[in-house]
């Protein structure tokens, strides 16, 4: 245990991962590893808040304080290059070496870039990191018409976030709807309207040929049938792509993500990997997986601190993730990939319901918007392993708690066979 453990990424699964380790008694040092230069923060206030508030400050994921009374040697500012396998032993950019015992990748995401012509432009930015961020708001205050390229959950935030401030917005998603397959259809309709009610333009089915520029600056985006969408700055959310570079060239296994087993260990058991770097197979669906949440970051974070706490116990948090578009905060629990049918709960024109997605009689999961009672006790239902039926599911919250209270109290019984 001489050189503990160390761990690639400051993020949300890097900073959890640190400290789980402290808090299951691990005693050797840690080291956390990270190539930005700010205390850890959390990411998902970047698209909600953050760039439209010139005096918003990053939220800490912990204070300073935490590494010091930890025990964290918190290292800002340094990236790795390389993992030497054999001497266990990491290559610092720049110089020098880093030797561990057991090696956390969490190494997360960046953002997929576009291969258009114009992409070079200044004013063509994406958001990931708390520095995107301060670009974006910067170039914002100065930009009266922006495009935002990408349908998808961080698009669709960022929109909302600056059409607030009085900004023109269009919002231009290559398939013909938005959210891709993250949420059903009547979930992306409903949030298209709401943010068109606001004065966004969405264009769907539509792609950009080329961005325009003057004096190396971004002043339109060009969609492929020809019409000029002036614009300042031109934000790209197409999606991440998972860091597996790192990884890959230590010749660990790589399948959309840097491969991990249930006990969050690649194919050598000293490394781990989670977080958004991070692929496996799911318990709850059997299907292999990567998902970006914070959830699942700070979940696999805790579990692989077990693992290296010499515990066995195999992952299986019930997914989760939200996202706040204006007026609509959007709850997702459990994986609805694969769904026959669904039951709607609430009321759509008031901004108010959720979707119970089933698989035959399995409930997959619960989309919600404005309903966060029942994102709640979707969660608590799936943890149990309770699947309630659609019928119950119509009888409402009332009827769900009392039925998810009977499931529990046969526990025993169920147990004892
Ligand atoms: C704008 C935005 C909004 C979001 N909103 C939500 C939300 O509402 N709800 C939700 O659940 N999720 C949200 N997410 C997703 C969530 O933030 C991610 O799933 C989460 O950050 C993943 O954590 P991670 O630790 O795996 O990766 P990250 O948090 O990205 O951390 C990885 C860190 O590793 C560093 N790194 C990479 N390679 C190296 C290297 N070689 N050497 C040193 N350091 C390295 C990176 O720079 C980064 O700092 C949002 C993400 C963004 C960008």
């Amino acid at each position: 245990m001489k050189n503990g453990v160390v761990i690639v990424g400051a993020g949300h699964a890097g900073v959890q991962a640190a400290a789980s380790l402290r808090e299951d008694g691990y005693d050797g040092p840690v080291i956390l590893v990270g190539d930005e230069d700010e205390l850890p923060y959390h990411k998902p206030p970047l698209s909600k808040t953050f760039i439209k508030d010139a005096e918003a400050k990053p939220q800490p994921l912990r204070g300073e304080a935490f590494y010091t009374g930890s025990a964290i040697d918190y290292r800002p500012g340094v990236r790795i290059d390389r993992i030497d396998t054999r001497r266990r032993s990491l290559d610092i950019a720049g110089g020098g070496a880093l030797a561990f015992d057991h090696l956390i990748l969490a190494t997360g995401s960046r953002p997929r870039t576009l291969p258009l012509p114009g992409a070079d432009l200044s004013g063509v930015l994406s958001l990931r990191s708390l520095a995107d961020a301060r670009l974006i708001r910067d170039l914002s205050a100065q930009s009266d018409e922006i495009v935002i390229l990408g349908g998808g959950f961080i698009g669709l935030e960022i929109a909302a976030t600056l059409r607030a401030t009085g900004r023109t917005v269009t919002v231009v998603e290559a398939v013909d709807r938005l959210l891709g397959r993250a949420v059903a259809p009547v979930v992306a309709s409903h949030v298209r309207q709401r943010l068109e009610a606001t004065g966004v333009r969405i264009l769907t089915g539509t792609s950009i040929a080329r961005l325009d520029g003057e004096n190396g600056h971004v002043t339109a985006a060009i969609t492929s049938s020809g019409e000029r969408l002036p614009a300042r700055m031109v934000i790209v959310g197409i999606g991440a792509m998972p860091n597996v570079e790192l990884a890959q060239s230590a010749g660990l296994g790589i399948a959309n993500g840097i491969r991990v087993d249930h006990q969050m260990r690649t194919s050598m058991p000293e490394i781990l990997a989670i977080g958004d770097a991070a692929s496996y197979r799911h318990w709850f669906t059997g299907g292999d997986v990567r998902l970006e949440s914070v959830q699942n970051a700070t979940d696999q974070a805790r579990l692989a601190a077990r693992t290296i706490s010499g515990h066995t116990d195999a992952y299986s948090a019930v997914p989760w993730f939200w996202s706040d578009i204006g007026d609509m905060k959007l709850q997702m629990v459990g994986l609805t990939a694969g769904g026959d049918s669904h039951v709607v709960l609430g009321d759509l024109p008031e901004n108010k319901f959720s979707i119970y997605h089933y698989a035959g009689d399995r409930l997959l999961g619960i989309e919600s918007v404005n309903r966060p009672g029942d994102h709640m006790l979707g969660r608590k239902m799936l943890g149990a392993g309770f699947s309630p039926t659609q019928e119950t599911v119509a009888e409402g919250p009332d009827g769900l708690k009392a039925a998810l209270a009977a499931f529990q109290q046969d526990e025993p019984a169920r147990a004892a066979g």
